[in-house]
C-alpha cells in the first residue's frame, strides 16, 4: 500500500488494532497543505464546502474560511479511504488535543461505518474522548507512582 499524496512527509506506524495492520501516517508542514490534500486541489481551485452549525442547520463556507477554522483548532486531520491518517499540528497544540484528533480519525477506520454522517461523527468522537480520557488517566497514575517513589 503506498500513500504519499500531497506534500506531506510520510511516516509509517504499525497497527493498533492487530499486530499485522499497518496504518500509513502522513504528516503535513502546514494546515493549508493538509486541507489541500483533503480537497485534492489547491485552495484557489476548490469550491465551497458544506457543514452544520451548532443548531444542526446546513450552511456552506469557502475553503479560506475552512483554513482559518482549522488554524484556530491548532490541529486537524482526516483519513483517506479509511486506510491512511493525514495529520497537521501547530507547535502550540497540546498533546492531549492531538491524541484526541488522532483517535477520532482512527475511529473513522473502524467498523461499523455508518451511512449517516452524524452517526459516523458521533462514533469517531467517542474514540477521541476515550483516547483523551486514557491519556489523562495514564499521566495522573504515572505522576502518582513517581510521587510515591520519591517519598
Ligand atoms: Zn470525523
Amino acid at each position: 500500500m503506498s500513500v504519499s499524496s500531497g506534500s506531506g512527509r510520510e511516516m509509517n506506524c504499525f497497527g493498533v488494532t492487530n499486530g499485522n495492520e499497518r496504518v500509513p501516517i502522513i504528516v503535513y508542514d502546514s494546515a493549508q497543505e493538509c486541507l489541500e490534500a483533503y480537497l485534492g486541489c489547491p485552495l484557489e481551485q476548490a469550491g465551497s464546502m458544506e457543514g452544520y452549525n451548532s443548531k444542526g442547520i446546513r450552511y456552506s463556507y469557502s475553503p479560506e474560511e475552512a483554513l482559518e477554522r482549522i488554524k484556530k483548532k491548532r490541529c486537524w486531520g482526516f483519513c483517506s479511504d479509511k486506510e491512511a491518517l493525514h495529520l497537521w499540528k501547530d507547535e502550540s497544540c497540546d498533546v492531549g488535543t492531538f491524541i484526541e484528533l488522532i483517535a477520532h480519525e482512527r475511529g473513522h477506520m473502524c467498523r461499523p461505518h455508518h451511512r449517516s454522517q452524524d452517526l459516523e461523527e458521533i462514533k469517531a468522537n467517542q474514540y477521541g474522548e476515550i483516547a483523551r480520557f486514557a491519556y489523562e488517566v495514564g499521566l495522573h497514575v504515572q505522576e502518582c507512582y513517581a510521587a510515591k517513589a520519591e517519598s
